[in-house]
């Protein structure tokens, strides 16, 4: 059973960079500029908690 995707947007702590990434497909990314892992800002799709 497939799990289905979903959108999040992931935001740079240090600068704010944003970027959208598809979970669980995609890992969370590091920003490129400071190198820290980005972090999870909103889960874009609604009605599904965990
Ligand atoms: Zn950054």
């Amino acid at each position: 059973m497939a799990e289905p995707t979903q959108p999040v947007e992931v935001v740079c702590p240090r600068c704010r960079r944003t970027q959208i990434i598809y979970i669980p497909k995609e890992a969370v990314p590091v920003c490129p500029d400071c190198h820290v892992k980005m972090v999870l800002r909103e889960i874009l799709r609604e009605g599904k908690s965990y």
